[in-house]
């Protein structure tokens, strides 16, 4: 729409100017009101909700791991996406409190479900780039554990790795005392990015995460097949796990079943889930 009333305001003079200048008002009018309206989300614990994607063992045919997935639940807009919001945290300075807020979130829905049995349960927190130029990060890890009474066993943490790439020095001091609590760590979106073999040797890391991208064109695209290969081998050359993200057809997950591929998280097994459905879905077909 932008660009439409750019193109209109050059070509047709004053009054479409006017126009123009009249809809950037109302989107940042609009943003403004949407960063207000997340702040007190945040603030007043209201709105904001965690699903919670079941991550597929493939040797054990367990689901050991969840991935904890934020939505917003707003009021006229219905239910929002990351994508649509996160960016608002992240330029106005308050994604490391919205990320602790997860923490403290999924810290606490692991416990219940610790509690219902699942014992060894784990589940992997997303975050963003800006958490990692914090120093206190591990702090407020330790505190998000303390206050749900869960063990550091249970928990893990996904960093991108453009995040890590963009500051390695301190993201290893970082992870490190992450690490040193008992927390895993997990490398997200492995691929996208431009890391090379020297700090993947280096970083405290026990997860590999391959981006959905390679996934798309398998089993079509024999060079895509070749990368997801060699991640898996130079994975596992490390003592990593690897977790494939985004398999959506049974071919995909015939073609990394036959690589070695640990884990597999996709729409072909389940999509993020609320919390009451996860439980259902994780008592298995013969609870209901
Ligand atoms: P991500 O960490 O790469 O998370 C995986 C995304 O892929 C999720 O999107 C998930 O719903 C989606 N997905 C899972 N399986 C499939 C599949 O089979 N096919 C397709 N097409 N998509 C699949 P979602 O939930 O919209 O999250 C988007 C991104 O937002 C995440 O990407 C992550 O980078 C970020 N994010 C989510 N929650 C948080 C959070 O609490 N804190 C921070 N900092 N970032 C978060
Ligand atoms: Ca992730
Ligand atoms: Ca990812
Ligand atoms: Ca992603």
């Amino acid at each position: 729409h932008a660009d439409l009333a750019l193109y209109q305001a050059k070509n047709c003079g004053r009054n479409a100017l006017q126009f123009f200048n009249h809809h950037l008002k109302h989107k940042v009018t609009l943003e403004l009101q949407l960063e207000e309206e997340l702040r007190q989300a945040l603030i007043s614990d209201g709105g904001l909700l965690l699903h919670y994607q079941p991550i597929l063992d493939l040797r054990s045919g367990d689901v050991t791991k969840l991935e904890a997935l934020l939505r917003w639940q707003h009021p006229r807009l219905g239910l929002l996406s990351p994508d649509r919001f996160l960016g608002i945290a992240e330029a106005n300075g308050f994604i490391t409190e919205l990320d602790a807020w997860v923490l403290r979130r999924a810290c606490a829905d692991l416990a219940g479900l610790v509690a219902q049995g699942h014992a060894e349960l784990r589940v992997a927190v997303n975050c963003s780039a800006l958490d990692l130029s914090h120093d206190d990060l591990p702090s407020i890890v330790a505190t998000a554990l303390e206050g749900a009474g869960l063990r550091p066993q249970n928990l893990e943490l996904e960093v991108t790795e453009n995040a890590l790439m963009s500051s390695v020095n301190q993201a290893l001091g970082l992870l490190q005392r992450i690490r040193e609590l008992g927390v895993s760590i997990s490398i997200d979106d492995f691929g996208t990015g431009y890391s090379s073999l020297a700090y993947l040797k280096r970083l405290p890391l026990d997860t590999l995460k391959i981006d959905r991208s390679f996934l798309f064109d398998i089993p079509g695209s024999e060079a895509d097949g070749e990368i997801v290969h060699a991640i898996i081998g130079m994975a596992h050359i490390l003592r990593l796990q690897v977790v494939a993200e985004g398999v959506e057809s049974a071919e995909q997950l015939a073609f990394l079943r036959g690589l070695g591929c640990d884990f597999i998280q996709g729409y072909l097994f389940s999509r993020p889930l609320p919390l009451e459905q996860l439980a259902d879905f994780l008592a298995g077909p013969d609870a209901s």
